[in-house]
């Protein structure tokens, strides 16, 4: 527990029981979550409460978002070396069967060039398909 509250500590956030049991949470769902997922996991705590939580964790940047076409906002825990720059960002992967986005840190963003006159600001690489756990138990 000391290491979670090092941890928003170090993204300047104030810690308090409930923040603390958010990140708990997020920390041990097995893929990236959506704010439904969260309210699932954690019932005791209330809802606005809750997406103030995941507001402030993505301002800090101790989260970042992910956005995979299914239609709502998932996040995921950033590393603790992470701080959201355009280097820092990797590809994630949506499993059209399991229907969960994870993330794939050790794939770096491609690097696009674009036409004179455009600025970069953010990147959604999504790929999609199965992943490792669906395509083994994949019946031929
Ligand atoms: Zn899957
Ligand atoms: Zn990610």
């Amino acid at each position: 527990m000391k290491d979670h509250e090092q941890r928003l500590i170090d993204r300047g956030i104030r810690v308090t029981a409930v923040r603390l049991l958010v990140f708990q949470a997020m920390l041990t769902h097995p893929s990236a979550f959506s704010l439904a997922d969260l309210e699932e996991k954690l019932d005791s705590v209330d809802k606005s409460t809750l997406s103030r939580a995941i507001r402030l964790f993505h301002e800090k940047l101790l989260i970042h978002s992910i956005d995979d076409g299914s239609g709502s906002i998932k996040y995921s825990v950033c590393d603790s070396a992470c701080s959201c720059r355009l280097d820092d960002l990797h590809v994630h992967f949506y499993c059209t069967r399991c229907k969960h986005t994870r993330c794939l840190e050790q794939i770096a963003i491609p690097s696009v060039s674009l036409p004179p006159g455009f600025a970069l600001e953010s990147v959604n690489f999504v790929l999609k398909g199965l992943c490792d756990k669906c395509s083994k138990s994949r019946k031929c």
